[in-house]
């Protein structure tokens, strides 16, 4: 954006704010603020002083909330610098984002009411959070099917009365690409659309993790970030299966999730596995998770895997022969993502290399997608897997080391290559750093009781696991 546009903005907010309050109070709070910059739709406003600020939420958010929607949209965000003494220039607060003031009314960390009247400033708190819907996600481009519609129906009706059915939270299950995020996120939207000001949010688990991460050490910023996610009134948060481990997160979420419940405010939840069946999580949180509805998506049967590839070129404003979405809807036997990606590449052959969409065309594309060899799985690739994982040199793994975190890396890379490979004992000895059979099937065993008693170790394999067979 130049100079001139965040002046144009700010000009167009000022005057129609001078339209509807009277003249001494637009005088006294509005004329002085300056803008400075607007990136994407955050516009930074320059204020006098903290008490200003204070001020025109408190009085005017209702109008600020309306003419900032109009001019900047749906999804503005406003920054306060304060000019202090000296002319120097204070972030209100130093993190840039957020100002005191944003912070929600009566919501608390700790369950307790927050009287803190000082911040009694509801309208701009609700619309302050970024919603992160993606509005290519809604429900007119989803696709039902018998894989989804179970968690279809339920989201549907969530977004009639959020927080008020029995489904709270909802918790989505189900393998890769088969539209979690999706369905999570047209429940958002579906939400949004019906109750314009109820505040949405949709957080994937390891952003959430990293923003509590951010907060450690950190004066009163557990707080804010606590109580921002308390104001919300449908959360979403993918993908928490991330949360395994995080015990600071975890309890974060376990602070919000209780205090959004009892407020009957929406939460949607999804994960790779069900509630049961998710590791390293705290057994109050999965009970927890386990409260409202739980649904699987499954694989997308035949007629749905049609409907998709339909819906996809009706959106590209392609028109593919029936015949040929047949013989992909058949061929190709992996998730929705992988269909897609069949589907796009097809398209992408026909507009950019412009090729004719033939029956030929797209055996030729399937088959590549399709038999693309899965990478076979070695002993070198799975050292070098382990060696990332842990961080620690290939050459250390082989080495005669006896840290600790060596020689768990060591046996770990031998327990995966006996049981993911057909090779031999003496084979993964030899390539491990010389070492004999004995040692190998020492190391298989040593990992095998670790699984079984240690939750952060039986982790680390499903992990090299998931990756490896990725
Ligand atoms: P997940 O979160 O389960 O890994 P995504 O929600 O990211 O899966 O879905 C993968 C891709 O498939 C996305 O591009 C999504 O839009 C598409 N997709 C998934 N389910 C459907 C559906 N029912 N209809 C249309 N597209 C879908
Ligand atoms: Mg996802």
């Amino acid at each position: 954006m130049t100079k001139r546009n965040y002046i144009m903005v700010w000009d167009e907010c000022l005057s129609i704010i001078k339209d509807n309050i009277p003249e001494d109070g637009y005088k006294t709070w509005f004329a002085p603020i300056k803008a400075i910059s607007l990136v994407g739709s955050t516009l930074t406003l320059q204020v006098p002083s903290h008490y200003v600020i204070e001020h025109i939420e408190r009085h005017y958010c209702d109008l600020l909330r309306k003419v900032f929607t109009r001019v900047i949209g749906n999804d503005f965000h406003i920054t306060y610098n304060v000019r202090i003494v000296g002319d120097a220039y204070m972030r209100t607060p130093e993190k840039g984002r957020e100002t005191p003031l944003n912070r929600p009314v009566t919501l608390s960390a700790g369950g307790q009411k927050y009287n803190g009247s000082a911040y009694a400033v509801p309208g701009i708190q609700k619309v302050r959070i970024n919603s992160h819907l993606n509005p290519n996600y809604d429900f007119e481009n989803f696709v039902v099917g018998e894989c989804n519609r179970l968690g279809c129906s339920a989201g549907m009706s969530i977004a009639e009365n959020p927080g008020k059915s029995a489904f709270n939270p909802l918790f989505i299950y189900g393998g890769p690409g088969l539209g979690k995020t999706n369905l999570a996120q047209a429940i958002g939207i579906a939400t949004k659309d019906r109750y314009p000001d109820k505040t949405v949010v949709y957080v994937n688990a390891s952003t959430f993790i990293a923003q509590y991460m951010d907060t450690v050490g950190v004066n009163n910023k557990l707080t804010d970030f606590l109580r921002s996610y308390q104001s919300v009134d449908l959360l979403i948060i993918d993908d928490v299966h991330e949360f395994a481990e995080k015990k600071g997160s975890q309890n974060a979420l376990f602070n919000i999730f209780n205090y959004l419940h009892q407020s009957q405010k929406q939460l949607i939840l999804t994960s790779d596995k069900p509630p049961v069946e998710l590791a390293g999580l705290d057994q109050r949180l999965l009970s927890r998770f386990k409260w409202g509805l739980s649904v699987e998506l499954k694989m997308p049967d035949y007629e749905t895997k049609l409907a998709i590839l339909k819906a996809k070129c009706f959106r590209e404003g392609i028109d593919i022969p029936k015949g040929i979405l047949e013989y992909i809807a058949e061929n190709v036997k992996g998730n929705i993502r992988e269909l897609e990606g069949a589907i796009i590449t097809l398209i992408a052959q026909a507009t950019f290399v412009k090729k004719e969409i033939t029956m030929e065309l797209a055996r030729e594309l399937i088959e590549k997608i399709v038999q693309t060899p899965q990478e076979e799985i070695t002993v070198s690739k799975i050292q070098q897997v382990v060696s990332d994982y842990f961080k620690i040199s290939p050459e250390q793994i082989s080495s005669k080391s006896r840290k600790r975190e060596v020689v768990q890396a060591r046996q770990i890379a031998m327990y995966l290559s006996r049981t993911m490979t057909s090779t031999s004992l003496s084979y993964i000895g030899s390539q491990i750093g010389g070492r004999d059979h004995a040692t190998v099937l020492h190391s298989f065993n040593t990992v095998n009781d670790l699984i079984d008693t240690d939750r952060t170790f039986k982790r680390y394999i499903t992990d090299l696991k998931r990756i490896l067979s990725e």
